[in-house]
């Protein structure tokens, strides 16, 4: 493995490339052949079928990602050797006081009334964590960046170094839990057990993730996103530009402005000559990027013409910079400070 980088944790980060071919095999047919990202562009709107027996996504037996043979994480051996990633609004994930009421709006704690926040709350701090690579971390960053309430909040990037004598759950299993990978630690991992090791369909599709409990982790390097002091993107100053001259120019008649057009989804119809600009620079920013993450992507950078044009660059490139500069990315991570992570029981 000498081509991988390797730093003072002794971690091996793994090469990204979000445009590579993924392994699939149809669960009706057994036919197995690689495709890539647009593939399953075409596949997920019905536009492909499996070649072996013509069926498509809309069937429960059907083609699904795989993962590769060769990867260093079906290893239990090499498992603990990889970096992990993560990514979170939390800034001091994985914090052994986590309380999510802590966010809760006094409209929201209204609703459920006290018992019932104490018993959500037990309930999400029983969930397992979930590490992957850099390319599933931030494929949930994406995610996440778009649905409320995490959206609009920073994120941070971490790197995780697991313990060196965790025990893994043999074999590579089927993705736990909701869509969400919502699932209570014990059940993935008992008593006897550090890690359960999942293959992903939903992020960085076909590749290893892994749910385990806080005490399974050594230490976290934790990054803001996006990093500074990474060279501005080419596009930074012109999409600025575009945005200023936008700002000086009257919305067309007709237009919907204030509270209701702020209520009218992203990308959906635009409100002000600014929003029309992000709209544009948007599907510009992100054209390039393969087709399973092009989407996300998008959806990602929100269109709020109340922010300024650095902030919503800022916003943009903390979407884009992890995708459109990976090595830099993992880099300023890398040479963050190591945390140890306690592992004292919650
Ligand atoms: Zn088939």
């Amino acid at each position: 493995m000498s081509q991988f980088e390797q730093d003072s944790l002794q971690l091996t980060d793994r090469p990204v490339n979000l445009y590579r071919d993924r392994s699939t095999r149809c669960a009706a047919c057994g036919h197995e052949q690689r495709f890539d990202p647009e593939w399953f562009v075409r596949w997920e709107c019905q536009g492909e079928v499996c070649p072996g027996c013509g069926v498509d996504c809309t069937e429960e037996k059907a083609t699904r990602v795989i993962c590769e043979p060769d990867d260093p994480a079906l290893d239990d051996s090499l498992v603990p050797k990889l970096s992990w990633w993560h990514t979170s609004t939390y800034e001091d994930w994985p914090s052994p006081d986590f309380n999510p009421a802590a966010r809760l709006t006094d409209l929201a704690r209204q609703r459920m009334g006290e018992p019932m926040i104490a018993r959500w709350v037990g309930s999400q701090r029983a969930k397992a964590l979930h590490v992957g690579t850099y390319e599933s971390a931030i494929h949930n960053m994406l995610r996440r960046m778009r649905d409320q309430p995490e959206a609009g909040r920073r994120f941070f990037l971490y790197r995780v170094q697991l313990r060196a004598d965790v025990t893994i759950l043999g074999g590579c299993h089927e993705e736990p839990g909701d869509w969400l990978g919502d699932v209570p630690l014990t059940k993935v991992c008992p008593s006897e057990l550090d890690v359960f090791r999942y293959e992903n369909q939903h992020e960085d599709k076909g590749s290893i993730s892994l749910a385990l409990g806080r005490g399974a982790i050594q230490s976290v390097q934790q990054l803001a996103l996006p990093v500074e002091d990474v060279e501005r993107p080419a596009w930074w100053t012109d999409a600025v530009d575009r945005m200023s001259v936008a700002s000086q120019t009257l919305p067309a008649p007709g237009t919907p402005v204030g509270p209701l057009a702020q209520l009218r989804r992203p990308g959906w119809a635009v409100s002000s000559p600014v929003a029309e600009v992000q709209n544009d620079l948007r599907m510009e920013l992100t054209s390039h990027l393969p087709g399973t993450l092009r989407g996300a992507a998008e959806a990602a950078i929100r269109i709020d013409a109340t922010l300024t044009p650095t902030e919503w660059c800022s916003l943009a490139a903390a979407v884009l910079q992890p995708l459109n500069d990976p090595a830099a990315v993992m880099q300023a991570a890398r040479a963050s400070a190591p945390r140890t992570v306690s592992t004292e029981s919650l």
